[in-house]
């Protein structure tokens, strides 16, 4: 009960800050009222005991005079009577004389005597005169020493005074005086408004007026003993004289309590005009300040803020002081406001979303993006929690954790956001978190900046797939095969267990490639891929190592025997043809096989075995599988282990040679250029042709150091012969392989800028199909060749299965036909081949050469047909530098 009271109370005075400076004002006002009325009920009160005790005082005073003078009053009148009776000497005279005569002279001399009574008593005590109404009662009662003497029967109290008087011959005698203390004798010193009352003895003898005397609160009573000059202990034997006086009231409590009502009253009122109002002025002023925050919390405008604190800044004190202040701290923080509403519109522009969380993942802020991001109109007070992905919140909340335990001062994360119907793939957000660390330590919340990374998370899945998987049959390629073998070889070390690589070629892939289209054959390769796919276990690696050329893993394989199984259950899955446009093809390939660790223990040598195994095993005719172990029990094998080996030593200690074949101009007969011609003398094989070692080098990867040999030497002859006069340009084969091989170009910019010979004296060869972006990038690089000078020639042309009207694609300068339609010069067909090439050649600007020329009449009927060059063992056969120079000579004389 009490608490609710006590809560009722508080508020009631905290009601309204007007409502409580009224309260306690009143209050202030009340106390002091009382106080007020208390002082000065006690002031009054000590003053009117003050008055009454001065005016008992006065009294006292005034009697205590009185009566000791009426006592010598009286006392002087019984000594004059006493010396009067003397004088007159009646006593002296006998009785009889005496007592008439004092009789006469008192009745005549007594009224005007203070005494009513008088005894004479002789020496004996002995009555021996009285006089007086009442003596002969006295004459009894009258004891010998007493100053007071009472007569119950009237009521009477007397003085008594006692002299000697002289009796004459009767000796001395005693003079009794009773002087009677009636109401008149109290009428006598009665002072006016006093009343006074005589009693003895407990018995009232006498008082001044008939009334009774005033009683009352403001009646002042003294008792006053009449003395009569004895000693101090026979007073209480005296008469009391009672003296009343009503005590006349100065201020009446009434008009007191009015009079200080009033004066209070009027302080009230004053108190109130003027600091009541100042005070309700002031809680008016405070209270708009009030009123003015809430407007302002309530998101009023400054306008209507400034109006509402108008009243408390009238004043230039305290109070407008603070109205002031606050006016300019809204105006700043308004103009923070903005900035940061500025700053809000600046960042709803972006894509990233900017986000404040309390500590338990609730949104405290957001930028507009984050809206967007969540598809939510306002996801303020939303844990975030509610919209991420289920299987991400752990992870979220553990990273979060670790910004709480102060473990990380800032994380990135990426997490998938929880399916919405609004959208329906996946969303990726990214985001960068930093802790709000308080100065203690504590973390009070994150912030941090979010992202929709959906579509570069996508990409970049995208684009990790491709670097690691081929982007037409979507099998992994050759990064992903490196590491998967790497992995393979690691694991069988550890189980002792085989890991098989096999090589495979399509075989004749470019003859259906030329033939069907690029598009065809693609989807030929994809079908192929599937293909093998079906027949390989799920921990087998089918991986494109480019062009028609594909790589197998067979990781953790048992024995050799399984591992042949699987080879041939490969072999047999290609026999029902493959079905490309409802058409049926008939593919066979070459593979060449190698087994971890018999052939090898690292991925450079089991590559290089079997390239060597699969280009055996094409060597040997294709549609084979080719083991590398078998390939050294074999003698074909042998010799193609025992060339390829040979070729390497051959190719580093620089023992293949350049020779030169004269390109002839149909219509001089002038040497125009020389091809240059690999040789290789082997000496236990003899002349091995480059048809064979070339692509062996190429598959060896020694093609680039070969190259860069011939294209060296000639370089070097070309100089030699320019030295000389002869303006013999250098025609050089460019092999696929070699044409890929990075720093091709660079090289050959090298080698010359090293022997400041024109770029426009050198012819690169390069096949048609290689021209015509067989491998992806070919024309490319052949334009870069181009663009550098270089003249281009498209060697074998006719052979390829390109369209005539493809021509125009291949930025080239010259073409060389085929030394098989050169052949056929003499039947009809050939001869209009022949023609239609030279035509179209000439239509796109292209010089022709003709190869194998090897009679006059053929070099003739192509002179005819408007051959450009001519080249053939008829004008001469390939030959070593120094031959060709005699050939030179010879031909210039
Ligand atoms: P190719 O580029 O078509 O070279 C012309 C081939 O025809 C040469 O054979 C040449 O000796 C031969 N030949 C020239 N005139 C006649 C003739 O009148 N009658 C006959 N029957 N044959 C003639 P070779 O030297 O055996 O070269 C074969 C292929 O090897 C070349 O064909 C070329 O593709 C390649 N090759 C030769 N040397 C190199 C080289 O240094 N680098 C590259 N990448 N390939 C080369
Ligand atoms: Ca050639
Ligand atoms: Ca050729």
């Amino acid at each position: 009960m009490e608490p609710c009271l006590r809560q009722r109370l508080t508020a009631f005075f905290s009601g309204g800050l007007r409502r409580q400076a009224y309260w306690h004002l009143a209050l202030t006002i009340l106390i002091a009222a009382v106080i007020i009325l208390l002082a000065a009920s006690w002031t009054l009160s000590n003053i009117r005991e003050r008055d009454l005790a001065l005016q008992q005082n006065q009294l006292l005073e005034h009697y205590s005079a009185v009566l000791p003078r009426r006592e010598i009053a009286w006392s002087t009148a019984a000594k004059q009577a006493q010396s009067r009776l003397e004088y007159l000497r009646f006593l002296e005279e006998p009785d009889a004389i005496a007592q008439p005569k004092l009789t006469a002279y008192l009745n005549a001399q007594w009224t005007l005597s203070e005494f009513s009574n008088l005894l004479i008593l002789d020496g004996g005590n002995q009555v021996i005169f009285h006089h007086g109404s009442e003596s002969d009662s006295l004459k009894s009662l009258f004891g010998e020493q007493a100053t007071w003497i009472y007569v119950p029967q009237f009521h009477q109290l007397y003085r008594v005074f006692q002299f000697p008087i002289w009796l004459g011959p009767r000796g001395e005698g005693r003079l009794i005086l009773f002087k009677s203390l009636s109401n008149s004798t109290l009428r006598e010193i009665v002072i006016p408004q006093a009343h006074l009352q005589l009693s003895y003895h407990g018995q009232l003898v006498a008082q001044s007026h008939d009334t009774p005397p005033p009683s009352g609160e403001n009646t002042l009573r003294i008792e006053l003993p009449w003395s009569d000059g004895q000693a101090a202990s026979e007073l209480a034997a005296g008469p009391m004289l009672e003296i009343y006086r009503e005590v006349v009231d100065q201020l009446p409590y009434s008009s007191f309590i009015l009079r200080t009502g009033s004066a209070i009253a009027l302080l009230t009122l004053l108190i109130w005009l003027s600091v009541g109002r100042w005070l309700a002025r002031t809680a008016y002023r405070i209270e708009t300040l009030g009123k003015g925050a809430r407007l302002y919390a309530e998101g009023e405008t400054r306008e209507a803020l400034v109006a509402e604190l108008e009243p408390a800044r009238q004043n230039a004190d305290e109070i407008g002081e603070t109205a002031a202040a606050f006016e300019q701290m809204m105006e700043t923080i308004q103009s923070r406001a903005q900035e940061q509403q500025y700053y809000l519109e600046t960042l709803s522009l972006l894509e990233e979303a900017v986000v404040e969380l309390s500590v338990a993942g609730i949104i405290l802020r957001a930028s507009p993006g984050w809206n967007k991001i969540v598809h939510r109109k306002d996801a303020i007070g939303v844990s975030i929690f509610e919209d991420i992905h289920a299987e991400d919140v752990e992870m979220l909340q553990t990273q979060l954790n670790t910004l709480f335990a102060g473990e990380k001062q800032q994380i990135s994360l990426r997490f998938r956001l929880r399916p919405q119907w609004v959208v329906k793939h996946e969303t990726w957000v990214e985001c960068q978190l930093l802790p709000n660390t308080h100065k203690n330590g504590k973390v009070t919340g994150i912030r941090g900046v979010l992202r929709d990374i959906t579509q570069t998370y996508l990409n970049e899945r995208q684009i990790t797939h491709m670097a690691l998987h081929d982007a037409l049959t979507e099998l992994p390629n050759r990064i992903l095969l490196e590491d998967r073998i790497k992995n393979a070889l690691s694991i069988a070390e550890r189980n002792r267990h085989l890991v098989g690589v096999c090589f495979i070629d399509l075989d004749n892939f470019k003859v259906i490639n030329d033939t069907l289209g690029h598009k065809a054959g693609d989807r030929l390769l994809v079908t192929f891929a599937e293909r093998l796919r079906a027949s390989l276990r799920s921990g087998d690696t089918l991986a494109r190592w480019g062009g028609d050329e594909f790589v197998l893993l067979l990781p953790d394989m048992q024995s050799m025997h399984a591992i042949r199984n699987v080879t041939e259950k490969i072999v047999q899955s290609l026999q029902p043809p493959l079905i490309l446009d409802g058409n049926e093809i008939r593919v066979t390939f070459s593979m060449g096989a190698v087994v971890y660790p018999s052939d090898g223990v690292d991925i450079e040598v089991l590559f290089s075995q079997a390239d060597r195994a699969m280009f055996f095993a094409k060597s040997q005719g294709r549609n084979q599988v080719c083991y590398f172990q078998d390939m050294e029990r074999s003698e074909p094998g042998r010799r193609e282990l025992y060339i390829q080996s040979h070729l390497t030593l051959a190719v580093n200690q620089g023992k293949i040679e350049t020779w030169f074949q004269p390109i002839v101009d149909a219509r001089s007969g002038k040497c125009h250029a020389a091809e240059v011609l690999a040789r290789w003398h082997d000496g236990e094989y003899g002349w091995v042709s480059p048809s064979t070692f070339i692509p062996m080098a190429e598959s060896l990867g020694l093609i680039g150091e070969l190259g860069l040999h011939i294209m060296k030497s000639s370089l070097d002859a070309a100089q030699v012969w320019h030295a000389r006069g002869e303006k013999v340009a250098l025609a050089v084969n460019i092999s696929k392989r070699q044409l890929f091989t990075p720093s091709f170009t660079q090289h050959l910019l090298r080698e010359f800028d090293e022997r400041g010979l024109e770029h426009s004296m050198l012819v690169l060869e390069v096949t048609e199909s290689v021209a015509l972006s067989d491998v992806q990038n070919g024309a490319e690089r052949v334009t870069e060749l181009r663009k550098a000078g270089f003249g281009i020639a498209i060697d074998d042309f006719g052979t390829g299965y390109s369209s005539l009207s493809q021509l125009h694609e291949m930025r080239a300068d010259e073409l060389k036909i085929d030394i098989s339609f050169v052949r056929r010069l003499d039947e009809p067909s050939g001869r209009s081949m022949v023609q239609a090439i030279i035509n179209l050649a000439q239509l796109f600007g292209l010089k022709t050469v003709a190869e194998g020329v090897e009679d006059a009449a053929t070099a003739q009927k192509l002179r005819d047909l408007g051959v450009d060059y001519l080249q053939g063992y008829w004008f001469g056969k390939p030959m070593p530098q120094a031959e060709f120079l005699a050939w030179l000579e010879t031909r210039s004389r």
